[in-house]
């Protein structure tokens, strides 16, 4: 039976088309999207998205119907998962670690070992900066089981784009579910302004922000200068350490922003994270939904959930027989458990 998919449902964006192409992989089940990213200024299929649904389509021998620059419909019929070496590149700026996103749940439990080459932007506003995919997201799924290895060849900014990374995925046969439910102590901090092609004093007044309003004991604040991007560049990261993982918060320079301005959102996102004592931010709990579904049960607790995170829940159920349930526990906690549905034992 054709899964039907409403993209405008909810946050309306492109995580519900790549949500979508990533479990119909996994389980086989086709589906039909219709309204893509209809809450989005330019609505329809952008590079991003078409390079996501072509290494769908690539990895999964689908057949995809549909699917052209700004077309707000598509089908895609999965027929057998083919880990291997596959090369993607956006052709634009746009994000190549959410292609990568799409493609990885089906190749984590795949029948070989795969080896990708991504190419496009690596630090994009609204995606994962790859910071925070190596860092934040791939440990935890590494935890699960299979074996994720990413190295950045190059950076890719917007708008220049050119970025490029490999990873190299040795899956297994199930995953482990996890529960993340307490943070503890911050173990280790550090602040790092990644500048490209732009004047230091950008870093500079960064971190001075950051040194005057976010007081963190013991922090290292430093910059990094590379040269290896096509074109300008500036990512301001924090990396907060604790027991179980390490969250990377950023934010991204941009013309007409003022430094002040881009380490003010570091400050306020770090400090909305350890008033509430959790240990998934807001970004990383909408991306850990999909793994934890796959691998059947586990729970995490985070911050009040984004709308990205509801969104998410929403399709998932669509592809799996899963509970997914969000409490409210109180002072900005939320927690997120997931289960095998009643359906699914009957
Ligand atoms: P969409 O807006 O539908 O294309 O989805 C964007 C995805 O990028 C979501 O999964 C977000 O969690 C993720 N994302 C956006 N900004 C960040 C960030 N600063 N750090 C990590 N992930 C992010």
């Amino acid at each position: 039976m054709m899964i039907q998919i409403d993209g405008s449902y909810g946050e309306g964006g492109g995580q519900i088309l790549r949500t979508s192409l990533a479990l119909s992989l996994v389980t086989g089940k086709p589906f039909e999207i219709h309204n893509i990213r209809a809450g989005r200024r330019k609505p329809g299929l952008m590079h991003q998205h078409l390079t996501a649904l072509e290494a769908a389509r690539q990895i999964g021998r689908a057949v995809a119907q549909g699917g052209s620059l700004a077309s707000q419909s598509l089908t895609f019929i999965p027929s057998a998962i083919i880990p291997g070496t596959y090369h993607f590149s956006v052709g634009t700026a746009g994000s190549c670690t959410l292609v990568f996103q799409t493609v990885l749940p089906a190749l984590i439990q795949a029948r070989g070992e795969s080896e990708l080459l991504l190419e496009g932007g690596t630090h994009n506003p609204f995606a994962p900066p790859f910071d925070f995919l190596a860092k934040t997201f791939l440990p935890l799924v590494s935890d699960m089981g299979p074996e994720i290895t990413v190295r950045l060849e190059r950076h890719g900014f917007y708008p220049a784009g050119g970025g490029r990374f490999r990873v190299h995925i040795r899956p297994c046969s199930e995953l482990r579910p996890f529960h993340l439910k307490k943070r503890g102590e911050i173990q280790r901090c550090s602040v790092r302004a990644l500048l490209a092609k732009l004047p230091r004093h950008i870093a500079q007044r960064e971190l001075k922000v950051i040194g005057k309003k976010l007081p963190l004991p013991g922090a290292v604040l430093r910059t990094e200068e590379v040269e290896d991007s096509r074109g300008p560049g500036n990512v301001l990261f924090a990396e907060l350490k604790s027991e179980g993982l390490t969250e990377v918060f950023s934010a991204f320079g941009e013309r007409g922003v003022t430094a002040e301005r881009v380490a003010g959102k570091v400050v306020r996102d770090v400090k909305e994270y350890l008033a509430a004592d959790v240990p998934v931010g807001k970004y990383l709990a909408d991306q850990l939904l999909i793994p934890l579904a796959l691998a059947g049960k586990g729970s995490f607790r985070t911050l009040r959930l984004t709308r990205h995170t509801r969104t998410n829940m929403e399709i998932i159920q669509k592809f799996l027989d899963r509970d997914i349930r969000a409490e409210d526990m109180g002072n900005g906690v939320w927690e997120i458990r997931v289960s095998p549905s009643d359906k699914a034992a009957v």
